[in-house]
């Protein structure tokens, strides 16, 4: 079978990872590395029917009550990237889950719009006040042109199997002078070196394709979006990353850390106990080396080899 990359149509891969294991569905993942522009997909050869349901599965599960503050704060973090300081107007939240975002951003004077492809999305928060949730494909919302201040992609695109008609919308719906932000694993980050297959941030089959700053700007010039501005420290998935990472290379179970906070772990998953108490030991073990991770973080983030990133992009024709 011939593999196509997604960003410069070329079929020509090395193998960059194997053995990752799956999230939620089990097996094994191969990551490939394209080798004309460098992007990482994962590859099609270890696909399983029934997949195509979950590639961009939701990742909407609010963390539970006493993390909800916590939520918050990155939710400040986030509004405060946003450099081009504006007064006010009109944001949409591309794959925005559940909704906590935009009703953040609503209770802030945004006028906030979200679309996420799944039913259940905004079912799991309070009914929806001041702001509008669309539930299916960004295509299907059909915004008018030049619509939005501001659009937001949260760990979205990693989800897209096909990320560029997508991102062709994203530059229509865009108003003139508008902002685009991405937030994205790092595929150059040295968490991914360190931890190997272990890297939180494969996250298979959820995740499709894994980009570096220097591959997302190929794929936006590629629909007209130039990047501003890169930034390393988004602190949120920079820890998240470190310590789930740091969970699965200690042999928990895969992606359980992230379950336990979320409250997601299955009734079929409670007779493991023996299994979850040996996950919560290395929870214990992660929270005790936090000190090592935060400061792994900030050196990771100077050197702009954090485990995400987030870009900041503007409309070609916004430049003389
Ligand atoms: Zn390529």
């Amino acid at each position: 079978m011939t593999e196509r990359c997604p960003v410069c149509q070329q079929s020509s891969f090395t193998v960059a990872v194997t053995g990752v294991p799956g999230a939620e569905v089990g097996g094994r993942f191969t990551f490939i590395r394209c080798d004309t522009c460098g992007v990482v997909k994962r590859s099609a050869a270890c696909e399983a029917p029934g997949l195509e349901g979950i590639h961009a599965a939701p990742e909407t599960r609010p963390y539970k009550t006493g993390f909800r503050r916590v939520e918050q704060g990155w939710y400040w973090l986030r509004l405060r990237r946003l450099k081009t300081w504006r007064a006010r107007g009109r944001w949409l939240d591309v794959g925005c889950g559940s909704g906590g975002f935009l009703q953040y951003l609503s209770r802030r004077g945004w006028e906030a719009d979200g679309v996420d492809p799944y039913p259940q999305a905004g079912q799991e928060r309070e009914p929806a006040r001041g702001y509008r949730l669309f539930s299916g494909a960004l295509a299907e919302a059909r915004y008018p042109a030049a619509t939005f201040d501001v659009i937001t992609l949260w760990h979205v695109l990693e989800h897209l199997p096909e990320p560029v008609p997508v991102l062709q919308e994203v530059v229509r719906i865009l108003k003139p002078s508008g902002v685009v932000m991405i937030a994205t694993p790092n595929a150059a980050s040295w968490e991914r070196r360190l931890f190997g297959r272990h890297w939180f941030y494969w996250h298979p089959p959820q995740h499709c394709i894994l980009y570096e700053p220097g591959t997302l700007a190929r794929l936006l010039g590629e629909v007209g979006l130039r990047v501003v501005g890169l930034s390393f420290s988004d602190l949120e998935y920079n820890l998240a990353g470190w310590l789930q990472s740091a969970a699965h290379w200690l042999g928990a179970e895969p992606y359980e850390l992230r379950n336990l906070l979320k409250g997601s772990v299955r009734p079929a998953q409670v007779t493991r106990s023996l299994r979850q108490a040996y996950s919560w030991l290395v929870a214990v073990l992660v929270v005790a080396g936090a000190p090592f991770a935060v400061s792994w973080v900030a050196i990771t983030a100077l050197c702009r080899r954090s485990g995400c990133f987030v870009a900041h992009a503007r409309r070609d024709e916004d430049f003389p």
